[in-house]
């Protein structure tokens, strides 16, 4: 099965590239990976995406992203890859059993939500614990529930999930938000959200049977702690890119971020090009995304002219 462009990841980067690769006669398949569409499926509204002034879902914005890279012969397969080997070229991709060669390889496999790494935390994860709320909001109708985060992901969970809950509290480690203004006042102008500052959640306490009955919160300045009742918590504390794939074959940044060269989407791999959050510790918007899966197919169109 050999291909000239393998790309791995379905996210604006993903679908960007295989868009612009599609166009220029290079034929790339697209593993879409376990989240087809990326982290936008798991969002509702999105509106800051440029051409759509009056907002667009998520899913939809991803389902016309798909639709316009298959228009132009990119082949979209909602298969997931369990490992590459990136030691020579061709490189070789398996997805289970099954083996993929490629002169080139973009990478766009996004990023996944960060947790706080309680033992709790994982042991309520789909009972009461959740770290998406247009996934999991509807659960928790007239109930409260706390948000644990403060940058733009923690207000806009927050601001979604007051359409089900009484009472939700965001929970943020510092007395500042990281958030932008706009969502700041969003937050703060909505009367169903209030704010515990200077806090983060030492333990969370339920059982898989009841569900989740509240935390234990700690100061962050005088180190008290209190007992918090709630009915679910959601973690809105970042992200971390999903690069275990490619351990010990591309150079990585301190944080599992693929380090690409001199502004371009270039890895330390010749011939392996990395696009979008996987990518990208600083911007990290679909829109970004999206331009920098524009520049991995120019730069992977560029690369395999230079081979022939
Ligand atoms: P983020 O901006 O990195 O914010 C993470 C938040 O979680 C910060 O407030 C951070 O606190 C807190 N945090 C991190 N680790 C923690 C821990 N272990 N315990 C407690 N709190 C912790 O991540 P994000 O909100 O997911 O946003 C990611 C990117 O997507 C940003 O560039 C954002 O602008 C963008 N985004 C945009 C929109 C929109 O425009 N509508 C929506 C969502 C996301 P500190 O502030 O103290 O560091």
């Amino acid at each position: 099965m050999d291909r000239k462009v393998v790309i791995i990841g379905s996210g604006p980067a993903g679908l960007t590239a295989a868009l612009y690769c599609a166009r220029a006669n290079l034929d790339p398949i697209v593993f879409e990976g376990n989240q087809p569409g990326g982290q936008l499926t798991i969002t509702t509204d999105v509106e800051n995406y440029p051409g759509f002034p009056e907002g667009i879902m998520g899913p939809e914005l991803m389902d016309l992203f798909r639709k316009q890279a298959t228009r132009f012969g990119a082949t979209c397969e909602f298969k997931h890859v369990t490992k590459v080997d990136l030691s020579k070229r061709p490189f070789k991709v398996w997805v289970g059993e099954d083996v993929y060669e490629s002169e080139v390889i973009v990478i766009s496999t996004g990023a996944s939500a960060r947790l706080l790494g309680l033992e709790s935390e994982k042991k309520l994860m789909g009972h009461g614990v959740s770290a998406c709320a247009t996934c999991d909001g509807f659960f928790f109708k007239d109930q409260e529930v706390l948000v644990v985060g403060g940058g733009d992901s923690a207000i806009e969970e927050a601001n979604f999930l007051t359409k089900f809950a009484r009472k939700v509290t965001i929970i943020h480690r510092r007395d500042k938000l990281r958030a932008s203004k706009i969502m700041q006042k969003r937050a703060f102008d909505n009367p169903k959200i209030d704010f515990a500052w200077n806090a983060v959640v030492e333990d969370i306490e339920g059982d898989a049977e009841k569900g989740v009955t509240g935390v234990r919160l700690k100061d962050t300045v005088t180190s008290e702690t209190s007992e918090v009742p709630c009915d679910g918590v959601f973690m809105a504390i970042g992200h971390i890119p999903n690069t275990s794939l490619f351990e010990g074959q591309i150079k990585m940044d301190d944080m599992g971020y693929l380090v690409t060269l001199n502004g371009s989407t270039q890895t330390s791999v010749e011939g392996v090009f990395a696009s979008g959050d996987v990518q990208d510790r600083v911007y990290r918007q679909a829109v970004t995304a999206a331009g920098s899966g524009c520049m991995a197919a120019l730069d992977a169109e560029k690369y395999l002219e230079s081979l022939h």
